[in-house]
């Protein structure tokens, strides 16, 4: 049986456009089917739009940082309309980079929406078309918890970059990634915020030391959040919406003028997808992989935020260049889904890679596990007089030395946090970071100078 395509590929988000692109190197004819705007989350709702916003809310820091150098900056302003149009000038201008390297790649485009036929066959817009292998990558899209009342008076992360003006005060619902650099980012750039979260501190699932420190620090700098809340409840007023939480030990209503965000998690799109009439298996809203992304449907494979593993664009595009590699390239290849980097843009960044000194703990006991920690004021901010501190933490296996984990909050958290990674992933030891001659002054330095 001959096929349209060697590989059929749903889903132009970075995981997706990888894949094709890499199986097109390869000589494979591919076909990939997305709709709407060329790049997916990260580039359209996610890391990109977000990460420049990141930006813009560092300014007031900086100005009080230079005032302490000896400069004067007179009157300044922050223009929301300005930011945003700016912002969403770079991401068209991107999508046009990603049409560009698609029609550079030979790879065949559909602007339309893909859906199963059966395991060979996809109908895209009115078109139909077989393939011998087909690869699900139509990421995710926000959730809104069903136990708030009056969630559907707040928006999702999604909504926030075409928002026409600046919230005044805003209401955040969520502790995780999403949730805490939002937070972060509308304080940055002016607004009141509010966070609400469900546990004891944010960012759950990170070192500890590092989330109190996080925590603490955006409090420090006038962010309301509001922990254990219990329950609840959104309600629309003539200006904007009330928000009104239960902890246990309190009941507080917060007013907020236009928006409080939903930042509760995301789940995998599959309506529509027509999955159903494959025998590809979903455990828990997400498809099923095995260690080669393949499911249920040996020749269907899927990677990015449609299966459950770390939602994060690295990940999902190192999944997809490894498919095509093992596919089309005769380079088998599997993910190493461990000691994985990842950042938080908070303000504190935070960026980690490897174990926790908890996670250590639990798989090796309290006997084998050594912690070494700097927690520090940056030279940077000594003149200014800024009292924000930077902690950096080592986890060390004691019978093999081995560098476990290694984790910082503080400017250029994500920046250092790489080229460790690289260390880290190889296996060094303590021995090896202390044999690294330090770069001074610097923070990273202090990665090779703990004792
Ligand atoms: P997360 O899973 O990180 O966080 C969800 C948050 O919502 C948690 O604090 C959770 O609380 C809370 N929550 C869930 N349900 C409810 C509810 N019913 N009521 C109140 N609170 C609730 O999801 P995000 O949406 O923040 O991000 C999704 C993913 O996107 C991340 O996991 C990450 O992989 C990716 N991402 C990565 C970024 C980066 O690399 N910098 C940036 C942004 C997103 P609890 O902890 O108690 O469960």
């Amino acid at each position: 049986m001959t096929y349209d395509f060697e590989l059929f590929v749903i889903g132009g988000g970075s995981g997706g456009i990888a894949a094709a692109r890499r199986a097109a190197e390869y000589g494979a004819r591919v076909g990939l089917a997305e709709a709407g705007r060329l790049g997916g989350t990260c580039v359209n709702r996610g890391c990109v739009p977000k990460k420049l916003m990141v930006y813009a809310s560092h300014f007031p820091e900086q100005f009080e940082a230079a005032a302490g150098y000896g400069w004067n900056l007179g009157d300044r302003s922050f223009h929301w309309p300005t930011l945003m149009n700016a912002v969403n000038a770079e991401v068209s201008r991107l999508n046009d980079v990603y049409q560009s390297l698609l029609d550079k790649s030979g790879v065949q485009l559909f602007r339309q929406y893909a859906r199963f036929v059966d395991e060979h066959t996809l109908a895209v817009g009115d078109t139909t078309v077989t393939a011998a292998k087909i690869l699900v990558a139509v990421g995710g899209q926000p959730t809104r918890p069903d136990n708030i009342p009056g969630i559907e008076y707040a928006i999702t992360s999604d909504d926030i970059f075409h928002l026409p003006q600046q919230p005044k005060h805003m209401v955040i619902i969520g502790g995780g990634y999403i949730g805490s650099e939002f937070a972060c980012i509308l304080h940055g750039l002016g607004t009141k915020v509010t966070q609400i979260i469900r546990g004891d501190k944010i960012l759950r699932g990170f070192d500890d030391e590092l989330r109190s420190e996080i925590h603490g620090s955006m409090q420090q700098q006038g962010i309301s959040i509001i922990d254990c809340s219990e329950q609840i409840e959104i309600a629309p007023t003539a200006d904007g919406v009330t928000v009104r939480v239960a902890t246990p030990h309190s009941e507080t209503t917060v007013c907020c003028d236009v928006v409080s965000l939903a930042a509760t998690g995301r789940q995998p799109n599959l309506n529509g997808l027509g999955l159903d009439r494959t025998g590809v298996e979903v455990k828990q809203g997400a498809i099923a992989v095995d260690a080669h992304h393949r499911t249920t449907v040996p020749h269907i494979f899927a990677i990015g935020d449609v299966i459950d593993r770390l939602n994060l664009t690295p990940v999902a595009v190192k999944a997809g260049r490894g498919l095509a590699d093992t596919e089309f390239g005769d380079r088998p290849t599997v993910m190493d889904y461990n000691t994985i980097p990842t950042a938080v843009f908070t303000s504190p960044e935070m960026s980690t890679v490897g174990l926790s000194e908890a996670e250590a703990i639990e798989k090796f006991g309290a006997d084998e596990v050594q912690v070494y920690r700097s927690r520090f004021r940056p030279m940077y901010y000594t003149l200014p007089d800024i009292k924000v501190k930077t902690l950096m933490k080592l986890v060390v296996q004691k019978s093999t030395d081995r560098v476990l984990g290694a984790h910082m909050v503080g400017e250029h958290a994500a920046e250092i946090i790489q080229g460790v990674a690289i260390a880290v992933k190889m296996g060094a030891t303590k021995a090896d970071f202390d044999a690294t001659v330090a770069i001074h002054p610097s923070s990273a330095e202090e990665f090779v100078t703990m004792r």
